[in-house]
């Protein structure tokens, strides 16, 4: 089960990576994308729990969010 998905450009996911502290062995789930409105790359990891057989909830773990973001 692949539980990361990011739109963002290469370098983008690399300074996340970096700003979180990144390592292979770490298993945390993510999600990147551009905010709609004014197009800053954010990411949110967060932890998946099963409720049920094969029913998951969701915990917000982190939000990272570039600050004074020109949108272009
Ligand atoms: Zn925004």
């Amino acid at each position: 089960m692949h539980l990361s998905h990011s739109n963002l450009k290469q370098d983008i996911q690399k300074l996340f990576d970096q700003f979180h502290g990144y390592s292979e062995s770490m298993w945390e789930p993510f999600l990147d994308f551009e905010c709609y409105g004014c197009a800053s790359p954010v990411r949110i990891y967060y932890e998946p729990w099963e409720f049920a057989m094969g029913c998951y909830g969701y915990t917000v773990v982190e939000i990272i969010e570039v600050m004074n973001w020109e949108k272009k």
